[in-house]
């Protein structure tokens, strides 16, 4: 199993050590997704889907002003499931291979864009792009070119962006008739940063 932070042999109490510096409030330990659809809760909406798309890719649906979790707070992690296509080579921070995030993230695009111009015909076709020129492809520089209009970089962001347009309309297939069935609405909101 791939870990991604720390040694999970040891339990550390973090929500009582929270409490301790933060003694006059009180602390809970949350799920960033989970916590970013309570801040939309509050103020605009019940029943809705948050998704965000930053380092990772992360989704949660809230439904009738309850996140729709299980018992141990999972749901709503579409940057790991499988994406079938010609990047699936690409591996996810989870470790697995072709996961969504692996090449609609923050992170996910700049392996998305070496594997692009690491084709020769991109080369040939893209000859003047400036990300040909880069010694290093970060969200950076891929989002100075995208902000240039560089055509290799908006062929690159259009990579990434289907990805991400294919489990919305998921969801929206799935999860919003089962919603207009049970008499309710259902909004979903997302929010990019790529
Ligand atoms: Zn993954």
């Amino acid at each position: 199993m791939h870990l991604l932070y720390g040694d999970k042999d040891k339990n550390i109490d973090l929500n009582h050590e929270m409490s301790k510096i933060f003694s006059a409030k009180p602390c809970f330990i949350i799920n960033d997704i989970t916590a970013a659809g309570y801040r939309y809760l509050n103020t605009e909406m019940e029943t809705f889907c948050i998704l965000t798309i930053s380092s990772g890719v992360g989704g949660k649906i809230f439904y009738r002003g309850e996140a729709l979790l299980d018992k141990e707070g999972m749901a709503g992690e579409v940057g790991h499931i499988y994406y079938r296509g010609k990047y699936n080579q690409l591996i996810c921070d989870c470790g697995e291979y072709g996961h969504i995030g692996s090449m609609a993230s923050g992170r996910g695009i700049e392996q998305l864009a070496r594997c692009i111009i690491d084709q020769e015909e991109i080369k040939n076709t893209y000859f003047s792009s400036v990300l040909l020129q880069e010694q290093e492809l970060t969200t950076y520089t891929i989002v100075k070119a995208i902000k240039e209009k560089d055509p290799l970089a908006l062929f690159i962001l259009g990579e990434a962006v289907k990805p991400i347009v294919d489990i919305i309309n998921t969801l929206i297939f799935t999860i919003v008739p089962l919603y207009n069935f049970l008499k309710n609405k259902i909004t979903y909101k997302a929010l990019s940063g790529v």
